[in-house]
Formats: C-alpha cells, sequence, structure tokens
C-alpha cells in the first residue's frame, strides 16, 4: 500500500516543522504532510539522515530544508515559522548509531527537546514528541501499556538512547504542566520499510541486506527474543491522529503482531528465496526479551489500529531494497567502464 493511496485529507495545520526530517520515519511524516497541503520545513543535520530520502520532495510547493543541529544555538532562530505543528523526531535511533554517537543522543533528547519545545511555544504551535518503546527498557509487564513505568537500566550502553528519551518525556511533561504547552508524547515501537538505511543495524534491513547478497544472517542469541514491527504507513498514520487529537498524555504506536526474532529471519529468507544460513551471534547487552505495545488507547481515542499485515510490508521492503542494491550494481557497472583501462605490461 503506497502512502499516495492513503493521502490524509483532514490534516489541521497550515505549516510544520519536522525534525529529523531527513531520516526514514521523518520523511515519510514530511512526505504525508505535504500530501495534505500542509508546508513542511524539513530541519536535520544529517547526522543519520540523508538528503537521499527527501530528494523527491525538494522543489515541491511547501517544502523547505532546513540544514542544522536541533541542539545548537542558532538552530531555532533558522525555524522562521510560524508554525502550527512542530514534531520533534531529530534523535539516532539505531542502536548502531547511539552506541557510535551517545552524548548527540542525551543531547538530542535534552537540548533538542528544550529547544523546539520554546519554538513551539513562540508560535503557540501543537509539539509532539517521538519517545519510544525504549522508554519500557527490558520490560516486566506484557504487553506494555502506557502506564507503566518500565525496567530501564540507567547506565549500560543502551541508556544514552533510553534516559534520553525518557527525559524529553519529563520535559514534555513538565511544560504540559508548568507553562500549559500543548504538547504530546507518541510512543514508537519496531517501525520497518522502505528508506532505512542497509546498514542501520536494525534486524529487517540487516536480514533482508543479508540475504539478498547470500550473506549469514545475523539472528542474536538465539533469536527467541521478540518484536512488534509495525510497517512505516501505519506508523505515520498514527503519528498524526496522536498529534491532530491534542492528547498531553503518552500514546503507544506499535505493531500488535509479536514475533520472534529467529521467525524474522526464517521469514526474510523465506520471501527473498535466499539460500543464506543463519549465524547466531552475540546478543548486545541490555537488549530486551520481549516487546508489544498495548495499543487499546490508540484504538479507543484515534480509532488507530495497524492496518498492514507484516508479510505485506516485509514485502514491500525487499522490494524496496532488491531495486536498491540493482541500482547500485548498475551504477558500479557504470563507474567500471568509464575508469580507464591500464596500460599493458611488458
Ligand atoms: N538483531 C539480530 N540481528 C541483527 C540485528 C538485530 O538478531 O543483525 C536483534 C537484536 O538483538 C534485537 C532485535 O533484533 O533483539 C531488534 O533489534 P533492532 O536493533 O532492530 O531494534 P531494537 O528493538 O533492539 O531497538
Amino acid at each position: 500500500m503506497s502512502r499516495t493511496s492513503r493521502k490524509n485529507s483532514w490534516a489541521p495545520w497550515r505549516r510544520a516543522a519536522v525534525t529529523g526530517g531527513a531520516g526514514f520515519l521523518g520523511s515519510h511524516l514530511c512526505e504525508s504532510l505535504l500530501h495534505s497541503g500542509v508546508e513542511v520545513d524539513c530541519v536535520d543535520n544529517l547526522l543519520s539522515g540523508s538528503r537521499r530520502n527527501i530528494a523527491h520532495l525538494a522543489g515541491r510547493p511547501g517544502f523547505r530544508f532546513v540544514e542544522c543541529d536541533v541542539c545548537a544555538p542558532g538552530c531555532a532562530d533558522a525555524l522562521t515559522g510560524p508554525y502550527d505543528l512542530v514534531l520533534h523526531f531529530a534523535c539516532c535511533a539505531s542502536p548502531v548509531d547511539y552506541l557510535r554517537l551517545p552524548l548527540e543522543t542525551l543531547d538530542a533528547g535534552s537540548l533538542g527537546t528544550r529547544a523546539l519545545l520554546a519554538v513551539a511555544e513562540r508560535d503557540g504551535a501543537r509539539f509532539l514528541l517521538a519517545s519510544t518503546s525504549e522508554v519500557y527498557g527490558d520490560p516486566l509487564v506484557h504487553p506494555q501499556p502506557e502506564d507503566y513505568w518500565g525496567n530501564v537500566n540507567p547506565i549500560g550502553p543502551r541508556s544514552v538512547y533510553d534516559e534520553s528519551k525518557r527525559f524529553a518525556e519529563a520535559l514534555v511533561s513538565a511544560h504540559v504542566r508548568a507553562r500549559g504547552a500543548d504538547a504530546g508524547i507518541v510512543r514508537l515501537f519496531n517501525t520497518y520499510g522502505p528508506r532505512m538505511r542497509a546498514h542501520d543495524g536494525r534486524v529487517v534491513p540487516t536480514f533482508i541486506c543479508q540475504a539478498l547478497a547470500g550473506k549469514p544472517l545475523t539472528v542474536a542469541g538465539d533469536g527467541s527474543q521478540t518484536r512488534s514491527l509495525c510497517y512505516v504507513d501505519d506508523t505515520v498514520d498514527g503519528i498524526l491522529l496522536v498529534a491532530a487529537s491534542g492528547a498531553a498524555h503518552p500514546v503507544n504506536i506499535g505493531g500488535t503482531d509479536e514475533v520472534a526474532v529467529a521467525d524474522i529471519a526464517r521469514r526474510v529468507l523465506e520471501l527473498t528465496g535466499s539460500s543464506s544460513s543463519v549465524e547466531f551471534i552475540e546478543r548486545p547487552t541490555d537488549d530486551p526479551q520481549r516487546r508489544r505495545p498495548d495499543t487499546r488507547l490508540a484504538r479507543e481515542l484515534l480509532g488507530w489500529a495497524p492496518q498492514v499485515p507484516w508479510e505485506e510490508g516485509i514485502k514491500q521492503t525487499i522490494a524496496y531494497f532488491a531495486a536498491a542494491q540493482t541500482a547500485q550494481a548498475a551504477q558500479t557497472a557504470h563507474a567500471a567502464q568509464k575508469s580507464p583501462q591500464p596500460l599493458p605490461q611488458n
């Protein structure tokens, strides 16, 4: 199902700022808002985002790319607005990225959230924080409802992401209580789909790219740990519904089919027709064992439920990475043809 076929016609905003707009999820959000007639300032420092993700939006009426780091003092000045919606999605979200960039990750949740809340307050805009299922840590309650406080190691390697988002949630909640801000929080569970980076380390792109390349699929531990995958189109719809709802409390948005990592590997092998083997690798520190959102609130408050069966979403994502690999191979062949031949040795 393409985003165009699910065009939102109800968007109540005129102009939005989307931080992290050149990232995987951010670029889909920019696209959806533009489709709904909302002008978009896409804000990104390109640390984990890419111009490629927004190349198709450049030049569209109402779209503007602002290259800046939301934590840098001058960035807010470049966000001239006025906005009626601020979506704060700028943050490394892949374990590989946030373990490589721990301080930047903490800054995005603290300094970045503070700066963007100020922009929203200046313009009287609705503010929405992209939070995460990681605030539940390695959960002791299953599935996870929004009123579960979580089980997080505050000093482990993953804490830079978990605590950054938990602090950001505290900041948003304090602004709602102390300053009457119109601000909300969406807790996102494992979203996947086209425009993920091949090497961002997350399970879906990693397994698909390994399968397409005929390399072993690297299953962490024994692969019994679970995740609930949500296709990007469903996640984007959920985010915009939370934004429009005016809710000040967190809302879970995520898939309801809980799948073991080993089963994701199996399914990817079947759907790609790959003969790759499976290689069991060491489990990352504090890797949550089970994860599934309780989505009752999203259903009752927003009428939201995921629409794309995970097998269908995986097929779309495989098609995306297969096309990207073919384009890359053609480019490499073209470059090799153009490069000068070595002189004969005699
Ligand atoms: N995983 C895996 N092999 C990989 C990448 C990830 O088995 O090559 C596992 C990882 O250990 C975790 C699950 O897949 O248990 C989901 O990891 P991901 O990084 O996609 O997201 P997370 O939910 O941990 O943020």
